[in-house]
């Protein structure tokens, strides 16, 4: 039944100077080398069939039919089957992300039921997999450098812990993550795992790794590497439980809509390319918290970064989206050199405009919702109250975007991502509901075990000699 699996698949950079690469070379360089970020050169279309043949396929089946022509050429389809049983093997509910009805037309798709209670472990698990796959048929080792505010460097530190051809240096901003997301980074001990609390902000923290990255030099002495959001890889991983979700719910007889708690526009660019692939997606809801630079974008053009807000929902604290820009390719025609001026542009100005016609064609699809703390508690209580369901804070503003959004036929379900388990920010939920969220049994002991991280002061000098002394040669 193999037929497009079996080709190549080529990437292209959005902005349009970068040679076409394969899937391996996308997944270990991360960023394109003309500062664009890579796409498949062409979208793989699922037909009909396809999309009716996943109907009773579990999780993991799912994956290899949703991920084999992304992959194309770079895996046997029994390899890909392997990585993908391993990487969802270890989630603690058979279903991987089951849906959970709330009521007779809102549904939660539970993504949280990996090693960190987020959803990022979807991806990330299957990315820590794919990175030694590669490295070891190149037998090549790599130095991975990342910034988190929270979800992301513990995602990232589960899913390479162990992993002899990977260091990963880790940095969060000192007291500036919860104590459930520190502790499940700190506490995990592997020799490869380097924990690292900057004196500063996630900003100043982000700002570090850039600067690692732009130093050619140290970059390549170290090869360093990233796991972000800008890693096609983990989007691709993403796109599975869209397709996962609306098969379940009737898909592709019925069309279905989802609402997605947006920062960085990479779990929403997935629905995307689920839709581009054939799925009949009537409508994917962005949703925003009061850091609203992709609603002004969607709603009048008006793509412009301001100071970032500190949020109930930290993970979402977020102005400038960088996946955004992989939409904006297709919003310019698939012109790169068109992308590439108005990128610069927005480096400079802080600002870019989308035209009536960039803005009609993004309404096929998307619209937003913009959710202040005050309705997101108020849908945090009603969740609690209509459907018995504690949610987290990052799932209420989806759901209350699923909510308040009219444009949408009432037959059609509308599927919100359940990004987050609410054990994760106790203290927000149980302050808004007056239920305390207890900690799954899985996640044991974290307030036992040892930590284990260096407090560096934010300073270019300070922390890349501590990583030069650390890392294993390359
Ligand atoms: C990362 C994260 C988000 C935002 O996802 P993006 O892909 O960056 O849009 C939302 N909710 C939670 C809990 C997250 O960890």
């Amino acid at each position: 039944m193999a037929s497009v699996a079996d080709l190549p698949m080529t990437y292209i950079s959005t902005r349009g100077g970068a040679a076409p690469v394969g899937f391996e070379e996308v997944l270990l360089s991360g960023l394109a080398p003309d500062g664009g970020l890579y796409l498949p050169a062409a979208w793989p279309v699922l037909t009909r069939e396809d999309i009716e043949g996943l109907a009773g396929l579990g999780y993991v089946e799912t994956a290899v039919r949703i991920m084999r022509p992304f992959v194309g050429d770079a895996l046997s389809e029994d390899d890909l089957g392997w990585l993908c049983a391993s990487a969802y093997g270890n989630f603690a509910h058979d279903a991987v992300a089951p849906l959970v009805q709330l009521d007779e037309r809102h549904w939660m798709l539970e993504l949280f039921h990996g090693p960190t209670l987020a959803f990022k472990d979807v991806a990330l698990q299957m990315l820590g997999l794919l990175f030694a796959r590669f490295l070891s048929r190149r037998d090549r080792r790599i130095t991975i450098v990342g910034a988190t505010s929270g979800d992301t460097g513990s995602a990232a530190i589960e899913a390479l812990a162990g992993n002899s051809r990977i260091d990963l240096f880790m940095l969060h901003p000192l007291g500036r993550v919860s104590d459930v997301q520190r502790r499940q980074m700190t506490t995990v001990r592997a020799p490869n795992i380097h924990n690292i609390a900057i004196e500063g902000s996630f900003d100043d923290a982000q700002a570090l790794v850039k600067a690692m990255f732009a130093d050619r030099d140290f970059a390549r002495r170290h090869a360093l590497s990233a796991v972000n959001s800008i890693n096609w890889a983990r989007i691709m991983a993403q796109v599975v439980y869209y397709f996962y979700a609306a098969v379940r719910l009737g898909a592709p007889r019925r069309k279905l809509a989802f609402s997605v708690p947006t920062g960085n526009f990479g779990d929403v660019f997935a629905g995307y390319v689920a839709a581009r692939m054939g799925l009949p997606v009537e409508r994917l809801i962005v949703a925003t918290n009061v850091n609203d630079i992709l609603h002004r974008a969607l709603s009048d053009g008006d793509y412009s970064a301001g100071p970032v807000i500190a949020t109930a929902t930290p993970s979402m604290d977020i102005q400038v989206s960088s996946n955004f820009e992989r939409l904006l390719f297709d919003l310019h025609g698939r012109d790169g050199d068109a992308l590439a001026a108005s990128m610069r542009e927005f480096d400079t100005t802080r600002r870019l405009h989308l035209d009536a016609a960039q803005r009609a064609e993004a309404a096929r699809l998307f619209s937003s919702e913009r959710i202040d703390g005050d309705a997101m508690a108020r849908t945090m209580r009603w969740a609690l109250g209509q459907g018995n369901m504690l949610i987290d804070p990052h799932s209420a503003i989806g759901l209350a975007a699923a909510r308040r959004t009219t444009s949408i036929a009432p037959e059609t379900p509308i599927v919100t991502l359940a990004t987050a388990h609410p054990a994760k920010f106790p203290d927000t939920v149980e302050r808004i509901t007056g239920v305390r969220p207890t900690l799954p049994a899985r996640v044991g002991a974290l307030f036992e075990r040892g930590e284990y991280f260096d407090v560096l002061p934010a300073s270019f000098a300070d922390v890349t000699s501590y990583i030069a002394s650390r890392a294993s040669p390359v």
